[in-house]
């Protein structure tokens, strides 16, 4: 595949593939399979405004591969919630679960709807009805769901008590759970403590001094941009700028993130933080900072912003912020970037832990949680710089060390099932 700004977000993701499929000489057959999807399954969703008037958006199931356990991933709620884009996020699932050795596969799912413009009851109902419509595909040992961007643990509980009037109570048919009804400790930050973690063990290469004067820019803070700022700053990290969909700001001192927790609780944005200056988003992410953690979006580096991106460390919360053409400029500037399916792998880590617990029917305690989840993606991280030593370390980045890494293990996982 020829490297181009105009991939489409799937197309992207295939690219790594593609690249550890040549390090790896795949034969044809495990191609096949792996560069295209198990199952995709659109469907329609109609809700009633609070206003009378019937609406109709579109939802989103896609099951990339489950060569090594139940398909597994988040449900997105967003305009931009296409398939291509689910695909692409589900195809990220399958890499992710391989490469933090959990026994999943990868899925996805998406409502293509902007859950900031619903009010409660019509989000449940949409919650309910695409629920109904993806029942049959998905199960606590086929498909389990987890929340994703504009879905947190009261859609998740929605999603369960939706399934189990048919089915009977499942507590195990999705994770991301509120902790009373069967949630993990851990997990409402997991995604965020992963980006931190993974960061740390990237810190800690660079040889870049002490937290106290390492600076971080977050884009986005909603549940991993904000876990990841508390973390990092309670870790005693310099946090000097946040952004959100309405803007971003600026400290460079630092931000009291405690007391901007406050702020965003009070008026839903980071916006107008005192003590702060406005700052555009897409100047947030050129800033003068040793580490960028971009945590809202995809493809917000490009080629078109690359060569004025001054951190020397990209953590990629978000999925695939970074493209593909933007990511070899980045390196040949020895930029160091953590690969999505690497830094974000936090959350379906705990996920999984939740689904152990539900099946055990017992609870871990928080400090337990948290110390398995340090333990795994640390583990993960020595892994494939591992790999990368071992194998190809001059001509293979450690994003593609960590896609190959996780290629070889669906590929070994697919042929002892004799799919290969
Ligand atoms: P969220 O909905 O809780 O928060 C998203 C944040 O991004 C919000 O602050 C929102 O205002 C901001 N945002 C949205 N559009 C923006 C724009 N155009 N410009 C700037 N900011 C914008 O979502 P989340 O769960 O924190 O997910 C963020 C990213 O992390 C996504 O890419 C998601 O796929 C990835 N991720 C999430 C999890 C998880 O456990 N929640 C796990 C792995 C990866």
């Amino acid at each position: 595949m020829q490297l181009s700004e105009q991939m489409t977000p799937f197309e992207a993701v295939n690219y790594f593939f593609l690249r550890a499929a040549e390090h790896q000489q795949l034969s044809d057959t495990a191609l096949a399979m792996l560069s295209g999807t198990f199952r995709e399954l659109r469907v329609q969703v109609p809700f009633r405004r609070d206003d009378g008037t019937m609406h109709v958006v579109y939802g989103y199931r896609v099951q990339h591969n489950a060569a090594r356990g139940p398909y597994k991933g988040g449900i997105r709620y967003h305009p931009d919630a296409d398939i291509e884009e689910v695909r692409a996020l589900a195809s990220l699932m399958t890499w992710k679960t391989a490469l933090v050795d959990v026994p999943f596969g990868g899925a996805k799912g998406g409502v293509q709807v902007d859950g900031r413009a619903l009010s409660k009851s019509e989000l449940e109902q949409v919650t309910r009805r695409y629920t109904d419509q993806i029942s049959h595909i998905i199960g606590p040992t086929r498909d389990i769901p987890a929340p994703d961007m504009g879905t947190n643990a009261q859609v998740m509980t929605w999603l369960m008590d939706q399934y189990g009037r048919k089915q009977g109570h499942t507590t195990q048919i999705v994770t991301g759970k509120p902790v009373p009804l069967g949630g993990s400790f851990g997990r409402e930050e997991a995604t965020g403590r992963g980006v931190v973690v993974t960061m740390e063990a990237a810190l800690a290469e660079l040889e870049l001094g002490e937290p106290a004067d390492t600076t971080l820019a977050i884009q986005g803070f909603g549940n991993v941009g904000s876990w990841a700022a508390r973390i990092a700053a309670e870790r005693g990290y310099r946090v000097v700028a946040v952004s959100d969909i309405e803007g971003g700001i600026h400290a460079p001192d630092g931000l009291k993130v405690d007391e901007l927790l406050a702020h965003v609780a009070e008026t839903g944005t980071v916006v107008g933080f005192a003590g702060s200056e406005p700052i555009a988003n897409e100047d947030l992410l050129e800033l003068d900072v040793d580490v960028l953690i971009p945590a809202a979006l995809g493809e917000v580096i490009t080629h078109e912003n690359c060569d004025r991106i001054q951190a020397r460390l990209i953590v990629e919360a978000a999925n695939h912020p970074v493209t593909p053409v933007a990511d070899y400029a980045l390196a040949d500037r020895g930029v160091l970037i953590v690969p999505d399916i690497l830094a974000n792998a936090g959350g379906v880590t705990v996920s999984y832990f939740e689904w152990v617990q539900n099946n055990q029917e017992i609870r871990w305690e928080h400090e337990d949680v948290n110390r398995r989840l340090e333990l795994k993606l640390q583990r993960a991280y020595r892994e494939c710089r591992a790999y990368q030593h071992d194998h190809h370390s001059e001509d293979m980045s450690f994003r593609e060390a960590a896609f190959t890494l996780a290629v070889d293990r669906v590929v070994e996982a697919a042929t002892l099932r004799g799919y290969l």
